[in-house]
């Protein structure tokens, strides 16, 4: 008698049943976006808790955020009808880890109840190490140490197992040591770091055979999502818990790493099967989420990385739409524009909920939130904040307005001591005391403060020294245009400094959102009322109800997917970044790429690609280069379009011959103006800027008068 098949299988195709039902043993999905590898991995769970192989307290699962872990709980949940008798350990590997920390701290040295460290305390640790060690904190910053041990702790690394020449990378050598005297002081404060959670557990399973054997017993089925991201540690960690029983499935693609820069190793996916002989590999083609011109347009980018695995992807969902590719004058424009098609998608009462923005960048949001709030949009950041919560904005904005207003105490304290200025708690609530006691706003307080001797000598100069900066600035304020002044405290408060001395790729971000502060100042007329803007805008932060649009970073998208997808900004520096071009090498390169791989491959419907013709830096126009990943794109997918007239496909010309991108880069910078074509005219005309720099008129008139060679180059 034929028993009907469970919910959970009905619709998958047979290599996701394989996958499913294969139970027993290593099994590695590996499979190209929306082949419904996620799908599959939600089901085995289902299948092994519906078929009782296992409790759900026995089974473990590892999903990359714990986004992704509260839809495969839904999920879960959802397809055996709500009835799981406990819960699987579900979670990221750090969630999953913390844990089981909790029950084996004291095997490490700490207490069940440790605290976790963010960020500022993990510096303030360090920089107290490295100043104690007598080491040039200038010099040797205590963010770039924070970067190289969360490298080591990565790699599964415990101070002893850091190599000489790793440890050789900071302060002549003494990496290392200053690492050991971490571990012994978050000991002592009977904290950890994040990198610490998964650390510890890998320490704790090495040595304590007992704990590992527990784990081991207990978990008797393993499942991985978005495997191609999981760093050394990681994988360390899985193989010793894994190893017995090898009830091991992890999913994955490696077209889709993005986290090397976070460590991930796509290597991980090739030593499965050397690790785990005889394990099944699976292989999934049939791609359910995109339409073929948006997985032909993917697939075709993608074939421009060397050294992949390969794979096969078909689709029955039809041809769709072709990928647009959209160039715009400038970012207003692409803010403009975006937005316009979004209220017409809106007015066919289309959903909001199935729209994305998936940017490269952090300081790409902030155009399309100013927009979006003037039209009034409803939208979403996610995995971020917005643009004027951010940290650097909020301190940036907290110079200004002291300098405007003195009696912004909320300003004052923000800033009094960022960047560090030896201005600790204690100055700070002498001020306090002072500004209470003569009903003064800070700022006068701490003037009159330095007259007398309640401060330390050297907290008395630096305070001298911040009341005089902001004075000075204040003077200047009346004759500088108001943008430049940012730049300038900016510069002399030590903030941009403090930034640049951290090389990380989060300090790089936090550089770009101000240069981006600077240029959104320059829309306004005068300080005053660009902080008037800045109020208004935050003022309207309060969260907001049902639909909206969604803007994230394309890290931030993995895994999710959208009906309608904009991908803005493709130009040179912006994608690829301009921080992997000055690394310059082959890798980073390859890893924007999969970058745009990602990006394209959320769209289930529609995809639309733009570049700007021109970004405003540092008060310049500059005509930017469209990006190399665009030409990469086969042209029967994509349908071209531009605002400006003529129509031709500027980048395609600058691409065209492949060979080394370099050189063409070079060429491409050469012809800028001439490929322009007379369309310059039009958009200019169309009032997307103002007032009209002095380059760009230049950069006109010489494309009008070379229009026609522009053309021509088009042709061949
Ligand atoms: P990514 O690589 O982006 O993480 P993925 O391989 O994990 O993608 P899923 O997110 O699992 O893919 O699935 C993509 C879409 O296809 C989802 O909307 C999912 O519901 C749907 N899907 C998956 N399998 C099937 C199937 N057998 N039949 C119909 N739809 C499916
Ligand atoms: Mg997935």
């Amino acid at each position: 008698e034929l028993s009907p098949e469970p919910a959970y299988l009905r619709g998958l195709n047979p290599p996701q049943r394989e996958a499913v039902l294969t139970t027993e043993g290593p099994v590695l999905v590996l499979a190209g976006a929306g082949t419904g590898k996620t799908a599959a991995l939600t089901a085995r769970l289902a299948h092994l808790i519906a078929t009782r192989r296992a409790w759900p307290s026995q089974i473990l699962a590892v999903t990359f955020t714990n986004k992704a872990a509260r839809e495969m709980k839904e999920r879960v949940a959802a397809i055996s009808g709500g009835a799981i008798e406990g819960m699987p350990w579900l979670g990221t590997f750090h969630s999953v880890a913390a844990r089981m920390l909790r029950s084996h701290a004291e095997l490490v040295g700490l207490q069940s109840n440790f605290t976790i460290l963010d960020t500022d305390d993990q510096l303030r640790v360090l920089k107290q190490l490295i100043v104690a060690a007598n080491i040039d904190e200038k010099r040797w910053p205590a963010r770039q140490l924070a970067g190289l041990i969360d490298r080591w702790k990565n790699r599964g690394w415990t101070p002893k197992q850091v190599d000489a020449g790793e440890s050789e990378a900071f302060a002549a050598g003494r990496g290392a040591d200053l690492y050991a005297q971490y571990q012994e002081r978050l000991r002592t404060l009977n904290a950890c770091d994040f990198g610490d959670l998964l650390l510890h557990m890998l320490v704790i399973f090495r040595s304590h055979t007992d704990v590992l054997e527990s784990y081991r017993d207990r978990f008797r089925y393993i499942l991985v999502d978005e495997y191609q991201d999981t760093n050394q540690g990681q994988y360390e960690w899985l193989k010793l818990l894994a190893e017995p029983r090898r009830n091991l499935c992890c999913v994955g693609d490696d077209d889709q790493s993005i986290y090397s820069w976070r460590g991930a190793q796509v290597a991980n996916i090739l030593r499965f099967e050397k690790d785990f002989p005889g394990a099944k590999i699976v292989r999934l083609e049939q791609n359910y989420r995109s339409t073929s011109h948006i997985l032909a347009a993917a697939d075709g980018l993608i074939s421009n990385n060397a050294g992949r695995l390969g794979k096969t992807l078909w689709t029955e969902a039809g041809d769709g739409q072709k990928v647009r590719v959209i160039g715009i004058w400038d970012g207003p424009e692409e803010a403009r524009r975006i937005g316009e098609e979004i209220e017409r998608h809106e007015a066919r009462s289309g959903s909001l909920d199935d729209v994305a923005i998936l940017v490269r960048a952090q300081f790409q949001t902030r155009e399309f939130e100013e927009r979006f709030i003037a039209i009034g949009l409803n939208y979403q950041i996610i995995g971020g904040f917005r643009f004027y919560e951010r940290a650097e904005i909020r301190d940036a904005i907290a110079y200004l307005r002291l300098i405007v207003r003195p009696a912004d105490d909320l300003a004052f304290e923000r800033i009094v001591n960022t960047p560090k200025r030896g201005l600790g708690d204690k100055a700070v609530a002498t001020i306090h005391r002072h500004a209470r006691s003569t009903q003064q706003p800070l700022l006068v307080a701490a003037a009159t403060i330095l007259g007398t001797d309640e401060l330390t000598p050297q907290a008395r100069r630096s305070l001298g020294n911040f009341v005089a900066d902001i004075a000075r600035w204040r003077e200047m304020a009346s004759s500088l245009p108001h943008p430049e002044l940012a730049r300038i405290v900016l510069d002399e408060s030590g903030y941009t400094a403090m930034l640049q001395a951290d090389r990380s790729a989060e300090s790089a971000g936090r550089l770009e959102n101000l240069a981006e502060l600077t240029r959104a100042m320059e829309e306004y007329e005068n300080l005053g009322a660009f902080l008037e803007h800045v109020s208004l805008v935050m003022d309207n932060d309060e969260a907001r109800q049902g639909e909206r649009v969604t803007i994230m970073t394309i890290h931030a998208a993995k895994g999710l997917e959208f009906d309608i997808v904009y991908l803005p900004g493709w130009e040179e520096g912006v994608f690829p970044s301009q921080r992997s071009l000055d690394e310059g090498g082959l890798a980073s390169l390859e890893e924007e790429r999969r970058l745009a791989y990602v990006a394209i491959t959320r769209a289930r419907r529609k995809a639309t690609i733009m570049h700007a013709a021109n970004r405003r830096i540092y008060g310049q126009w500059t005509s930017s280069i469209p990006s190399r990943f665009l030409a990469e794109l086969p042209k029967g997918h994509i349908e071209e379009e531009t605002t400006m007239t003529g129509g031709e496909s500027l980048w395609r010309a600058q691409w065209s011959e492949r060979g080394d991108p370099f050189a063409h880069l070079a060429a491409a910078q050469s012809n800028r103006a001439s490929t322009r074509g007379p369309g310059w005219q039009r958009a200019s005309r169309g009032g997307s800027f103002n007032p009209e720099p002095q380059r760009i008129i230049e950069a006109r008139a010489s494309a009008v008068s070379l229009g026609n060679q522009g053309r021509s180059d088009l042709s061949v």
